[in-house]
Protein backbone atom coordinates (compact mmCIF):
# COMPACT_ATOMS: atom_id res chain seq x y z
CA UNK A 1 0.00 0.00 0.00
CA UNK A 2 2.47 2.19 1.01
CA UNK A 3 4.12 1.76 -2.70
CA UNK A 4 0.83 2.60 -4.51
CA UNK A 5 0.81 5.59 -1.94
CA UNK A 6 4.49 6.71 -3.34
CA UNK A 7 3.76 6.23 -6.93
CA UNK A 8 0.31 8.23 -6.70
CA UNK A 9 2.63 11.05 -5.31
CA UNK A 10 5.22 10.73 -8.04
CA UNK A 11 2.23 11.27 -10.52
CA UNK A 12 0.42 14.22 -8.61
CA UNK A 13 -1.23 16.71 -11.36
CA UNK A 14 0.73 14.55 -14.57
CA UNK A 15 -0.66 14.09 -17.51
CA UNK A 16 -3.38 10.79 -17.47
CA UNK A 17 -0.53 8.62 -19.56
CA UNK A 18 1.57 9.00 -16.04
CA UNK A 19 -1.27 5.97 -14.63
CA UNK A 20 0.60 3.60 -16.82
CA UNK A 21 3.30 3.42 -13.76
CA UNK A 22 0.75 1.77 -11.85
CA UNK A 23 1.06 -1.45 -13.54
CA UNK A 24 1.97 -4.01 -10.57
CA UNK A 25 1.29 -6.17 -7.68
CA UNK A 26 0.10 -3.83 -4.15
CA UNK A 27 0.09 -5.62 -0.55
CA UNK A 28 -2.47 -3.92 1.33
CA UNK A 29 -2.99 -5.22 4.93
CA UNK A 30 -5.10 -8.17 4.28
CA UNK A 31 -5.30 -8.66 0.40
CA UNK A 32 -3.23 -8.35 -2.64
CA UNK A 33 -4.47 -5.66 -5.30
CA UNK A 34 -3.37 -6.35 -9.32
CA UNK A 35 -3.48 -3.62 -11.13
CA UNK A 36 -3.06 -5.93 -14.90
CA UNK A 37 -3.80 -2.99 -17.35
CA UNK A 38 -4.06 0.40 -17.29
CA UNK A 39 -6.38 2.61 -19.74
CA UNK A 40 -4.14 5.49 -21.33
CA UNK A 41 -7.11 7.78 -21.44
CA UNK A 42 -10.09 8.71 -19.19
CA UNK A 43 -12.47 7.57 -22.04
CA UNK A 44 -11.01 4.34 -22.75
CA UNK A 45 -12.14 1.00 -21.10
CA UNK A 46 -11.36 1.16 -17.38
CA UNK A 47 -8.62 -0.35 -16.00
CA UNK A 48 -8.67 -4.31 -15.41
CA UNK A 49 -7.56 -4.76 -11.73
CA UNK A 50 -7.56 -7.80 -9.23
CA UNK A 51 -8.01 -8.54 -5.54
CA UNK A 52 -6.95 -11.77 -4.04
CA UNK A 53 -7.52 -12.38 -0.39
CA UNK A 54 -6.34 -15.45 1.46
CA UNK A 55 -8.60 -17.92 2.87
CA UNK A 56 -7.59 -17.54 6.58
CA UNK A 57 -8.95 -14.19 6.31
CA UNK A 58 -12.42 -14.47 5.22
CA UNK A 59 -14.28 -17.35 7.34
CA UNK A 60 -15.70 -18.74 4.32
CA UNK A 61 -12.67 -21.52 4.27
CA UNK A 62 -15.81 -24.03 4.83
CA UNK A 63 -16.94 -23.36 1.27
CA UNK A 64 -13.96 -25.25 0.25
CA UNK A 65 -15.55 -28.04 1.58
CA UNK A 66 -18.49 -27.73 -0.77
CA UNK A 67 -19.47 -29.43 -4.25
CA UNK A 68 -18.42 -27.84 -7.57
CA UNK A 69 -22.28 -26.58 -7.67
CA UNK A 70 -22.08 -24.71 -4.78
CA UNK A 71 -18.79 -23.30 -5.29
CA UNK A 72 -20.05 -22.15 -8.40
CA UNK A 73 -23.17 -20.20 -6.51
CA UNK A 74 -21.29 -19.19 -4.22
CA UNK A 75 -19.02 -17.24 -6.65
CA UNK A 76 -21.77 -16.07 -8.50
CA UNK A 77 -23.29 -14.30 -4.86
CA UNK A 78 -20.56 -12.69 -4.24
CA UNK A 79 -20.15 -11.20 -7.68
CA UNK A 80 -23.45 -10.00 -7.17
CA UNK A 81 -23.08 -8.46 -3.56
CA UNK A 82 -19.99 -6.73 -4.63
CA UNK A 83 -21.47 -5.64 -8.15
CA UNK A 84 -24.33 -4.33 -6.09
CA UNK A 85 -22.21 -2.47 -3.53
CA UNK A 86 -20.40 -1.11 -6.80
CA UNK A 87 -23.30 0.61 -8.32
CA UNK A 88 -22.41 3.71 -4.84
CA UNK A 89 -19.16 4.34 -6.74
CA UNK A 90 -18.91 4.95 -10.62
CA UNK A 91 -15.76 4.35 -10.91
CA UNK A 92 -15.72 0.59 -9.74
CA UNK A 93 -17.54 -1.88 -12.68
CA UNK A 94 -18.11 -5.02 -12.40
CA UNK A 95 -20.42 -7.48 -14.65
CA UNK A 96 -23.79 -6.75 -13.50
CA UNK A 97 -25.63 -10.33 -13.19
CA UNK A 98 -28.94 -11.18 -13.84
CA UNK A 99 -31.29 -13.61 -12.87
CA UNK A 100 -29.04 -16.59 -13.97
CA UNK A 101 -26.54 -18.30 -11.89
CA UNK A 102 -23.35 -19.18 -13.83
CA UNK A 103 -19.74 -20.06 -13.72
CA UNK A 104 -18.30 -16.25 -13.57
CA UNK A 105 -14.80 -15.10 -13.69
CA UNK A 106 -15.26 -12.19 -11.73
CA UNK A 107 -14.96 -14.06 -8.58
CA UNK A 108 -12.52 -16.91 -8.78
CA UNK A 109 -11.51 -19.41 -6.06
CA UNK A 110 -7.99 -21.23 -5.89
CA UNK A 111 -6.04 -23.26 -3.50
CA UNK A 112 -5.08 -19.65 -1.59
CA UNK A 113 -8.10 -17.69 -1.18
CA UNK A 114 -10.87 -15.75 -3.18
CA UNK A 115 -9.61 -13.45 -6.35
CA UNK A 116 -12.27 -10.43 -7.68
CA UNK A 117 -11.93 -9.38 -10.93
CA UNK A 118 -13.43 -6.02 -11.88
CA UNK A 119 -12.21 -2.58 -13.80
CA UNK A 120 -12.10 0.77 -12.17
CA UNK A 121 -11.78 3.91 -14.03
CA UNK A 122 -8.88 5.47 -12.70
CA UNK A 123 -9.92 9.82 -11.87
CA UNK A 124 -8.74 12.67 -13.32
CA UNK A 125 -9.45 16.04 -13.61
CA UNK A 126 -9.85 16.62 -17.36
CA UNK A 127 -6.46 14.76 -18.36
CA UNK A 128 -4.42 15.37 -15.02
CA UNK A 129 -3.98 13.12 -12.24
CA UNK A 130 -5.44 14.45 -9.01
CA UNK A 131 -3.48 11.98 -6.75
CA UNK A 132 -5.50 12.59 -3.72
CA UNK A 133 -8.67 11.44 -5.75
CA UNK A 134 -7.13 8.40 -6.70
CA UNK A 135 -5.81 7.91 -3.36
CA UNK A 136 -9.12 8.01 -2.07
CA UNK A 137 -10.61 5.43 -4.17
CA UNK A 138 -7.79 2.84 -4.11
CA UNK A 139 -6.68 3.05 -0.36
CA UNK A 140 -10.18 3.66 0.70
CA UNK A 141 -13.19 3.34 -0.94
CA UNK A 142 -12.30 0.60 -2.70
CA UNK A 143 -10.82 -1.61 0.25
CA UNK A 144 -13.75 -1.27 1.91
CA UNK A 145 -15.85 -2.67 -1.06
CA UNK A 146 -13.18 -5.53 -0.87
CA UNK A 147 -13.55 -6.57 2.69
CA UNK A 148 -17.07 -6.60 2.72
CA UNK A 149 -17.82 -8.87 -0.54
CA UNK A 150 -15.27 -11.36 0.63
CA UNK A 151 -15.02 -11.73 4.80
CA UNK A 152 -18.32 -13.88 6.37
CA UNK A 153 -19.59 -11.53 8.77
CA UNK A 154 -20.04 -8.90 6.38
CA UNK A 155 -22.03 -10.76 3.63
CA UNK A 156 -25.41 -12.14 4.09
CA UNK A 157 -24.70 -15.24 4.75
CA UNK A 158 -28.42 -16.33 4.73
CA UNK A 159 -28.85 -15.32 1.58
CA UNK A 160 -25.74 -17.15 0.30
CA UNK A 161 -26.37 -19.93 1.33
CA UNK A 162 -30.13 -19.81 -0.46
CA UNK A 163 -28.42 -18.90 -3.35
CA UNK A 164 -25.80 -21.88 -3.57
CA UNK A 165 -28.72 -24.35 -2.17
CA UNK A 166 -30.73 -23.21 -4.50
CA UNK A 167 -28.37 -23.71 -7.32
CA UNK A 168 -27.35 -27.68 -6.30
CA UNK A 169 -31.45 -28.22 -6.08
CA UNK A 170 -31.41 -27.02 -9.66
CA UNK A 171 -28.79 -29.19 -10.77
CA UNK A 172 -29.99 -31.75 -8.66
CA UNK A 173 -33.60 -32.09 -10.42
CA UNK A 174 -31.68 -31.20 -14.03
CA UNK A 175 -29.85 -34.52 -13.34
CA UNK A 176 -33.45 -36.73 -12.72
CA UNK A 177 -34.49 -36.02 -15.98
CA UNK A 178 -33.21 -38.55 -17.98
CA UNK A 179 -34.19 -41.23 -15.53
CA UNK A 180 -37.88 -40.17 -15.40
CA UNK A 181 -37.49 -40.10 -19.22
CA UNK A 182 -38.33 -36.45 -18.92
CA UNK A 183 -37.42 -33.57 -21.64
CA UNK A 184 -38.23 -30.34 -18.46
CA UNK A 185 -39.35 -30.59 -15.32
CA UNK A 186 -41.35 -27.27 -13.96
CA UNK A 187 -42.37 -27.36 -10.46
CA UNK A 188 -46.20 -26.52 -9.10
CA UNK A 189 -45.76 -22.92 -7.83
CA UNK A 190 -43.19 -21.34 -10.28
CA UNK A 191 -43.78 -18.07 -11.57
CA UNK A 192 -43.15 -18.25 -15.51
CA UNK A 193 -44.02 -15.16 -17.13
CA UNK A 194 -41.74 -12.01 -17.10
CA UNK A 195 -42.20 -8.09 -16.29
CA UNK A 196 -42.01 -7.26 -19.60
CA UNK A 197 -40.85 -7.87 -23.10
CA UNK A 198 -37.25 -6.47 -22.54
CA UNK A 199 -37.10 -7.43 -18.84
CA UNK A 200 -36.12 -11.02 -17.39
CA UNK A 201 -37.89 -10.07 -14.05
CA UNK A 202 -40.79 -11.76 -12.36
CA UNK A 203 -44.31 -10.57 -12.79
CA UNK A 204 -45.98 -9.53 -10.52
CA UNK A 205 -49.14 -10.94 -9.36
CA UNK A 206 -48.87 -13.91 -12.04
CA UNK A 207 -50.92 -16.61 -12.03
CA UNK A 208 -48.81 -19.34 -10.64
CA UNK A 209 -47.96 -22.78 -12.28
CA UNK A 210 -49.91 -26.07 -11.34
CA UNK A 211 -49.62 -29.16 -12.91
CA UNK A 212 -52.35 -31.20 -14.52
CA UNK A 213 -52.79 -34.20 -12.60
CA UNK A 214 -52.01 -37.01 -15.31
CA UNK A 215 -48.30 -35.12 -15.89
CA UNK A 216 -47.62 -34.84 -12.28
CA UNK A 217 -44.11 -36.30 -11.02
CA UNK A 218 -42.27 -35.61 -7.79
CA UNK A 219 -38.93 -35.30 -8.07
CA UNK A 220 -36.18 -34.54 -4.89
CA UNK A 221 -34.02 -31.92 -4.29
CA UNK A 222 -31.62 -32.38 -1.59
CA UNK A 223 -32.51 -29.04 0.35
CA UNK A 224 -35.93 -28.26 -0.35
CA UNK A 225 -37.02 -32.23 -0.22
CA UNK A 226 -39.77 -33.78 -2.55
CA UNK A 227 -41.19 -31.01 -5.29
CA UNK A 228 -43.98 -32.28 -6.97
CA UNK A 229 -44.48 -30.32 -10.73
CA UNK A 230 -45.54 -30.73 -14.39
CA UNK A 231 -43.22 -33.70 -16.19
CA UNK A 232 -42.66 -33.32 -19.96
CA UNK A 233 -41.83 -36.32 -21.47
CA UNK A 234 -39.63 -36.93 -23.57
CA UNK A 235 -40.71 -37.37 -27.07
CA UNK A 236 -42.43 -35.22 -29.14
CA UNK A 237 -44.65 -32.30 -27.38
CA UNK A 238 -47.40 -30.06 -28.26
CA UNK A 239 -48.37 -26.93 -26.38
CA UNK A 240 -51.32 -25.85 -27.99
CA UNK A 241 -54.06 -23.25 -26.83
CA UNK A 242 -55.73 -19.63 -27.88
CA UNK A 243 -53.55 -17.05 -28.72
CA UNK A 244 -52.67 -14.81 -25.54
CA UNK A 245 -52.94 -17.94 -23.04
CA UNK A 246 -49.64 -18.62 -22.19
CA UNK A 247 -48.30 -20.83 -24.41
CA UNK A 248 -45.05 -19.01 -25.86
CA UNK A 249 -44.64 -18.56 -21.99
CA UNK A 250 -44.31 -22.17 -20.74
CA UNK A 251 -41.72 -22.31 -24.13
CA UNK A 252 -39.42 -19.46 -22.89
CA UNK A 253 -39.40 -20.44 -19.08
CA UNK A 254 -38.40 -24.01 -20.73
CA UNK A 255 -35.87 -23.50 -22.74
CA UNK A 256 -34.37 -20.62 -20.62
CA UNK A 257 -34.15 -23.33 -17.63
CA UNK A 258 -31.14 -25.38 -19.04
CA UNK A 259 -29.53 -22.70 -16.58
CA UNK A 260 -29.97 -22.10 -12.77
CA UNK A 261 -32.44 -19.38 -12.01
CA UNK A 262 -31.45 -16.87 -8.65
CA UNK A 263 -33.85 -17.71 -5.30
CA UNK A 264 -37.02 -15.64 -6.12
CA UNK A 265 -37.04 -15.34 -10.00
CA UNK A 266 -40.15 -17.99 -10.38
CA UNK A 267 -38.29 -20.57 -12.32
CA UNK A 268 -36.17 -21.48 -9.60
CA UNK A 269 -37.20 -24.78 -9.73
CA UNK A 270 -38.36 -25.41 -13.04
CA UNK A 271 -35.32 -27.47 -14.97
CA UNK A 272 -34.52 -28.47 -18.57
CA UNK A 273 -32.21 -31.03 -20.57
CA UNK A 274 -29.10 -29.18 -20.61
CA UNK A 275 -28.63 -29.91 -24.39
CA UNK A 276 -32.32 -28.35 -25.50
CA UNK A 277 -31.82 -25.86 -28.05
CA UNK A 278 -34.64 -23.37 -29.23
CA UNK A 279 -34.16 -22.85 -32.71
CA UNK A 280 -36.22 -20.70 -34.51
CA UNK A 281 -36.46 -18.70 -38.53
CA UNK A 282 -33.71 -15.78 -39.08
CA UNK A 283 -33.95 -14.77 -42.76
CA UNK A 284 -30.65 -13.02 -43.81
CA UNK A 285 -28.19 -15.58 -41.86
CA UNK A 286 -25.24 -16.66 -43.17
CA UNK A 287 -25.18 -20.72 -43.77
CA UNK A 288 -22.08 -22.48 -43.96
CA UNK A 289 -21.89 -25.77 -45.84
CA UNK A 290 -24.76 -27.20 -44.42
CA UNK A 291 -26.67 -30.45 -44.98
CA UNK A 292 -29.91 -29.26 -45.57
CA UNK A 293 -30.73 -32.57 -47.86
CA UNK A 294 -33.45 -33.88 -45.03
CA UNK A 295 -35.76 -31.09 -45.18
CA UNK A 296 -35.05 -28.69 -48.32
CA UNK A 297 -34.13 -30.26 -51.89
CA UNK A 298 -34.22 -29.13 -55.63
CA UNK A 299 -33.67 -25.23 -54.77
CA UNK A 300 -34.34 -23.65 -57.89
CA UNK A 301 -31.45 -23.77 -60.29
CA UNK A 302 -30.26 -26.80 -59.18
CA UNK A 303 -28.77 -25.30 -55.88
CA UNK A 304 -27.14 -28.06 -53.42
CA UNK A 305 -28.57 -28.74 -50.25
CA UNK A 306 -26.46 -31.34 -48.72
CA UNK A 307 -24.08 -28.04 -48.28
CA UNK A 308 -25.97 -25.10 -48.37
CA UNK A 309 -24.02 -22.42 -47.84
CA UNK A 310 -25.70 -18.47 -48.45
CA UNK A 311 -24.81 -15.30 -47.00
CA UNK A 312 -28.84 -14.35 -47.27
CA UNK A 313 -30.32 -17.76 -45.92
CA UNK A 314 -34.38 -17.70 -46.56
CA UNK A 315 -36.58 -18.10 -43.72
CA UNK A 316 -36.98 -21.92 -44.37
CA UNK A 317 -33.98 -22.74 -45.05
CA UNK A 318 -32.17 -20.39 -41.93
CA UNK A 319 -34.31 -22.40 -39.59
CA UNK A 320 -33.52 -26.11 -41.38
CA UNK A 321 -29.72 -24.93 -41.11
CA UNK A 322 -30.05 -23.96 -36.85
CA UNK A 323 -31.66 -27.65 -36.40
CA UNK A 324 -29.14 -29.21 -38.16
CA UNK A 325 -26.34 -27.40 -36.31
CA UNK A 326 -27.94 -27.78 -33.29
CA UNK A 327 -27.73 -31.40 -33.54
CA UNK A 328 -24.08 -31.15 -34.81
CA UNK A 329 -23.71 -29.05 -31.78
CA UNK A 330 -24.97 -32.14 -29.61
CA UNK A 331 -28.28 -31.37 -29.12
CA UNK A 332 -30.72 -33.74 -27.54
CA UNK A 333 -33.92 -31.98 -28.12
CA UNK A 334 -34.84 -28.89 -29.98
CA UNK A 335 -37.69 -26.43 -29.03
CA UNK A 336 -40.05 -24.19 -31.22
CA UNK A 337 -42.24 -21.66 -31.56
CA UNK A 338 -44.74 -20.87 -34.24
CA UNK A 339 -44.66 -17.19 -33.50
CA UNK A 340 -40.94 -17.61 -34.62
CA UNK A 341 -40.86 -20.13 -37.34
CA UNK A 342 -40.89 -20.04 -40.97
CA UNK A 343 -44.48 -21.62 -41.61
CA UNK A 344 -43.54 -23.29 -44.70
CA UNK A 345 -40.74 -25.48 -42.75
CA UNK A 346 -43.35 -26.44 -40.28
CA UNK A 347 -46.69 -27.52 -42.11
CA UNK A 348 -47.96 -28.44 -45.75
CA UNK A 349 -51.30 -28.58 -45.67
CA UNK A 350 -53.73 -31.41 -47.83
CA UNK A 351 -54.87 -28.84 -49.74
CA UNK A 352 -51.40 -26.84 -50.70
CA UNK A 353 -49.93 -30.75 -51.60
CA UNK A 354 -53.46 -30.87 -53.53
CA UNK A 355 -52.46 -27.78 -55.82
CA UNK A 356 -48.53 -27.33 -55.69
CA UNK A 357 -47.39 -31.02 -56.33
CA UNK A 358 -44.10 -32.40 -54.61
CA UNK A 359 -41.79 -32.19 -57.34
CA UNK A 360 -42.30 -28.53 -57.34
CA UNK A 361 -41.77 -27.94 -53.70
CA UNK A 362 -38.15 -28.07 -52.15
CA UNK A 363 -39.20 -28.52 -48.61
CA UNK A 364 -40.45 -31.65 -46.74
CA UNK A 365 -41.79 -30.12 -43.78
CA UNK A 366 -40.68 -30.68 -40.75
CA UNK A 367 -43.99 -32.63 -39.63
CA UNK A 368 -42.88 -35.40 -41.68
CA UNK A 369 -39.94 -35.15 -40.16
CA UNK A 370 -40.41 -35.13 -36.66
CA UNK A 371 -41.13 -38.99 -35.74
CA UNK A 372 -37.79 -39.93 -37.44
CA UNK A 373 -35.90 -37.44 -35.30
CA UNK A 374 -37.10 -39.00 -32.36
CA UNK A 375 -37.03 -42.16 -33.32
CA UNK A 376 -33.71 -42.65 -35.07
CA UNK A 377 -31.78 -39.93 -33.30
CA UNK A 378 -33.37 -39.61 -30.22
CA UNK A 379 -34.35 -36.13 -30.36
CA UNK A 380 -37.03 -34.97 -28.12
CA UNK A 381 -38.90 -31.94 -29.94
CA UNK A 382 -40.91 -29.09 -27.97
CA UNK A 383 -43.44 -27.32 -29.93
CA UNK A 384 -45.72 -24.44 -29.69
CA UNK A 385 -48.36 -24.73 -32.33
CA UNK A 386 -51.93 -23.26 -31.97
CA UNK A 387 -52.60 -22.60 -35.69
CA UNK A 388 -52.27 -25.96 -36.95
CA UNK A 389 -53.73 -29.54 -36.00
CA UNK A 390 -51.36 -31.46 -38.24
CA UNK A 391 -49.39 -32.24 -35.04
CA UNK A 392 -51.68 -34.03 -33.63
CA UNK A 393 -50.80 -37.34 -35.90
CA UNK A 394 -47.38 -37.59 -34.49
CA UNK A 395 -47.66 -35.95 -30.69
CA UNK A 396 -46.68 -38.38 -27.87
CA UNK A 397 -47.61 -35.52 -25.75
CA UNK A 398 -50.29 -32.72 -25.81
CA UNK A 399 -50.49 -29.50 -23.49
CA UNK A 400 -53.06 -27.19 -23.65
CA UNK A 401 -52.36 -23.67 -22.10
CA UNK A 402 -55.76 -22.30 -21.28
CA UNK A 403 -55.97 -18.97 -19.14
CA UNK A 404 -52.63 -19.73 -18.29
CA UNK A 405 -53.13 -23.00 -16.80
CA UNK A 406 -51.44 -26.42 -18.29
CA UNK A 407 -54.11 -29.00 -19.44
CA UNK A 408 -53.40 -32.45 -20.13
CA UNK A 409 -55.66 -32.75 -23.56
CA UNK A 410 -53.12 -35.93 -25.04
CA UNK A 411 -56.37 -38.37 -25.07
CA UNK A 412 -58.62 -35.57 -26.34
CA UNK A 413 -56.11 -35.12 -29.00
CA UNK A 414 -56.30 -38.64 -29.72
CA UNK A 415 -59.99 -38.51 -30.40
CA UNK A 416 -59.61 -35.63 -32.36
CA UNK A 417 -57.40 -37.99 -34.82
CA UNK A 418 -59.62 -40.62 -34.71
CA UNK A 419 -62.83 -38.60 -35.72
CA UNK A 420 -60.92 -36.14 -37.85
CA UNK A 421 -58.15 -38.00 -39.75
CA UNK A 422 -55.72 -36.12 -41.41
CA UNK A 423 -56.13 -36.15 -45.31
CA UNK A 424 -52.77 -34.71 -46.01
CA UNK A 425 -49.74 -37.27 -47.54
CA UNK A 426 -46.97 -38.39 -45.45
CA UNK A 427 -43.62 -37.05 -47.69
CA UNK A 428 -40.53 -37.75 -47.19
CA UNK A 429 -38.35 -41.12 -47.19
CA UNK A 430 -38.43 -43.26 -44.11
CA UNK A 431 -34.71 -42.58 -42.85
CA UNK A 432 -33.04 -39.38 -42.03
CA UNK A 433 -29.15 -39.30 -41.96
CA UNK A 434 -27.28 -37.87 -39.03
CA UNK A 435 -26.17 -33.93 -39.80
CA UNK A 436 -22.47 -34.85 -40.82
CA UNK A 437 -19.86 -33.23 -38.22
CA UNK A 438 -18.08 -30.28 -40.57
CA UNK A 439 -14.73 -28.73 -40.03
CA UNK A 440 -13.85 -25.28 -39.16
CA UNK A 441 -10.97 -23.30 -41.10
CA UNK A 442 -9.18 -21.98 -38.11
CA UNK A 443 -6.31 -19.98 -40.09
CA UNK A 444 -10.00 -18.25 -41.38
CA UNK A 445 -10.81 -17.63 -38.08
CA UNK A 446 -7.10 -16.18 -37.15
CA UNK A 447 -6.91 -13.38 -40.08
CA UNK A 448 -9.67 -11.98 -39.03
CA UNK A 449 -7.81 -10.78 -36.00
CA UNK A 450 -4.53 -9.34 -37.77
CA UNK A 451 -3.84 -6.46 -38.85
CA UNK A 452 -3.89 -4.63 -35.79
CA UNK A 453 -7.54 -5.05 -35.46
CA UNK A 454 -7.25 -8.06 -32.48
CA UNK A 455 -10.07 -7.31 -30.43
CA UNK A 456 -13.06 -9.38 -28.87
CA UNK A 457 -15.45 -6.95 -27.42
CA UNK A 458 -18.91 -7.59 -26.49
CA UNK A 459 -22.29 -5.20 -26.79
CA UNK A 460 -25.29 -6.51 -24.31
CA UNK A 461 -26.68 -10.13 -25.73
CA UNK A 462 -26.96 -9.52 -29.26
CA UNK A 463 -23.50 -8.90 -30.69
CA UNK A 464 -20.21 -9.86 -30.92
CA UNK A 465 -16.85 -8.36 -32.19
CA UNK A 466 -14.18 -10.79 -33.23
CA UNK A 467 -11.37 -8.80 -34.87
CA UNK A 468 -12.75 -7.46 -38.15
CA UNK A 469 -15.77 -9.20 -38.27
CA UNK A 470 -19.02 -8.57 -36.21
CA UNK A 471 -21.34 -11.17 -35.23
CA UNK A 472 -24.89 -10.19 -34.85
CA UNK A 473 -26.78 -12.71 -32.54
CA UNK A 474 -30.04 -11.39 -31.96
CA UNK A 475 -31.67 -14.21 -32.78
CA UNK A 476 -29.90 -16.48 -30.44
CA UNK A 477 -32.81 -16.32 -27.33
CA UNK A 478 -30.33 -18.96 -24.96
CA UNK A 479 -27.77 -16.65 -24.27
CA UNK A 480 -28.38 -15.58 -20.51
CA UNK A 481 -25.54 -13.28 -20.04
CA UNK A 482 -22.92 -10.90 -22.50
CA UNK A 483 -20.45 -12.49 -20.59
CA UNK A 484 -21.15 -15.66 -21.90
CA UNK A 485 -20.30 -13.89 -25.32
CA UNK A 486 -17.01 -12.52 -24.74
CA UNK A 487 -16.08 -15.96 -22.72
CA UNK A 488 -17.05 -17.31 -26.73
CA UNK A 489 -15.17 -14.82 -28.04
CA UNK A 490 -12.18 -15.91 -26.46
CA UNK A 491 -12.63 -19.89 -26.99
CA UNK A 492 -12.44 -19.03 -30.86
CA UNK A 493 -9.52 -17.33 -29.94
CA UNK A 494 -8.08 -20.28 -28.58
CA UNK A 495 -8.96 -22.49 -31.45
CA UNK A 496 -7.73 -19.77 -34.05
CA UNK A 497 -4.34 -20.05 -32.84
CA UNK A 498 -3.39 -22.96 -34.69
CA UNK A 499 -3.44 -23.65 -38.20
CA UNK A 500 -5.19 -25.70 -40.52
CA UNK A 501 -8.62 -27.40 -40.25
CA UNK A 502 -10.13 -28.44 -37.42
CA UNK A 503 -12.48 -31.45 -37.76
CA UNK A 504 -14.41 -31.59 -35.27
CA UNK A 505 -15.06 -28.14 -33.22
CA UNK A 506 -18.28 -29.06 -31.35
CA UNK A 507 -15.85 -32.02 -29.32
CA UNK A 508 -12.95 -29.56 -29.55
CA UNK A 509 -14.88 -26.79 -27.70
CA UNK A 510 -16.77 -29.33 -25.48
CA UNK A 511 -12.93 -30.52 -24.57
CA UNK A 512 -11.90 -26.95 -23.49
CA UNK A 513 -14.97 -26.11 -21.25
CA UNK A 514 -14.43 -28.41 -18.64
CA UNK A 515 -14.56 -27.30 -15.01
CA UNK A 516 -10.77 -25.26 -15.50
CA UNK A 517 -12.20 -23.67 -18.55
CA UNK A 518 -11.73 -20.22 -17.17
CA UNK A 519 -7.46 -21.17 -16.60
CA UNK A 520 -7.17 -21.43 -20.41
CA UNK A 521 -8.77 -17.54 -20.06
CA UNK A 522 -7.09 -13.84 -20.14
CA UNK A 523 -7.66 -12.76 -16.46
CA UNK A 524 -10.64 -11.01 -17.27
CA UNK A 525 -13.65 -10.85 -14.87
CA UNK A 526 -16.41 -10.53 -17.93
CA UNK A 527 -16.75 -13.86 -19.04
CA UNK A 528 -18.86 -16.87 -17.78
CA UNK A 529 -19.07 -20.11 -18.65
CA UNK A 530 -21.34 -20.59 -22.16
CA UNK A 531 -23.25 -23.78 -23.53
CA UNK A 532 -20.81 -25.78 -26.06
CA UNK A 533 -24.58 -24.98 -28.36
CA UNK A 534 -24.35 -21.57 -28.11
CA UNK A 535 -20.53 -21.54 -28.69
CA UNK A 536 -21.71 -23.30 -31.89
CA UNK A 537 -24.19 -20.88 -32.85
CA UNK A 538 -22.00 -18.18 -32.66
CA UNK A 539 -19.61 -19.69 -34.93
CA UNK A 540 -22.17 -20.39 -37.15
CA UNK A 541 -23.04 -16.71 -37.49
CA UNK A 542 -20.19 -15.91 -38.48
CA UNK A 543 -19.93 -14.32 -41.91
CA UNK A 544 -16.04 -15.16 -42.96
CA UNK A 545 -16.36 -18.67 -41.41
CA UNK A 546 -15.15 -21.23 -43.22
CA UNK A 547 -16.60 -24.92 -42.74
CA UNK A 548 -16.01 -27.80 -44.83
P1 LIG B 1 -49.49 -17.24 -26.42
O1 LIG B 1 -48.15 -17.70 -26.85
O2 LIG B 1 -50.36 -18.37 -25.98
O3 LIG B 1 -50.17 -16.41 -27.45
P2 LIG B 1 -48.07 -15.74 -24.38
O4 LIG B 1 -47.32 -16.82 -23.75
O5 LIG B 1 -47.34 -14.84 -25.30
O6 LIG B 1 -49.36 -16.31 -25.13
O7 LIG B 1 -48.73 -14.93 -23.20
C1 LIG B 1 -49.58 -13.84 -23.40
C2 LIG B 1 -49.48 -12.84 -22.26
O8 LIG B 1 -49.88 -13.40 -21.03
C3 LIG B 1 -48.07 -12.31 -22.04
O9 LIG B 1 -48.11 -10.92 -21.85
C4 LIG B 1 -47.63 -13.01 -20.78
O10 LIG B 1 -46.69 -12.25 -20.05
C5 LIG B 1 -48.92 -13.19 -20.02
N1 LIG B 1 -48.87 -14.38 -19.14
C6 LIG B 1 -48.45 -15.61 -19.49
N2 LIG B 1 -48.54 -16.47 -18.46
C7 LIG B 1 -49.05 -15.76 -17.41
C8 LIG B 1 -49.39 -16.08 -16.06
N3 LIG B 1 -49.18 -17.31 -15.57
N4 LIG B 1 -49.86 -15.10 -15.27
C9 LIG B 1 -50.06 -13.86 -15.77
N5 LIG B 1 -49.77 -13.50 -17.03
C10 LIG B 1 -49.27 -14.43 -17.86
MG1 LIG C 1 -47.14 -17.35 -28.68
Amino acid sequence: MQLLEAKLHKIDRHNYRSYTSLRGEYHFVDYDFFIDTVQTDPFAPASRVRARRAWSLTDLEWLREKSPVYQRAARDFIARFFAELSQQDNAVLIDMPGQVILDRTAVMFDDEGIELRFRVNLPADGRTIIAKRTMNLLTFHLPKMIRRSTIARELPMDQLKAHCEAAEDQVALRAQLKEHKLLAFVADGSVLPRLAGNSDLPLPNAVPFMSPENLAVELEAPHKGKIRGMGIPEGITLIVGGGFHGKSTLLSAIERSVYDHIPGDGREYIVTNYNAAKIRAEDGRCVHNVDLSPYISNLPMGKDTTAFTSQNASGSTSQASWLQESIEAGAEALLIDEDTSASNFMIRDERMQALICKDDEPITPLVDRISLLRDQHDISVMLVMGGSGDYLDVADTVIQMHNYEAVDVTEKARDVVASHPTRRKAEGTEVIVRPRTRQVNRSALQSLLEEGKFRIQVKDKTSLRFGREYVDLQALEQVAHSSQLLAIGYLWFQLAQLKGWEKTPARAFANMLHDDWAAMMPKYGEMSKPRVIEVMAVLNRMRKAEFK
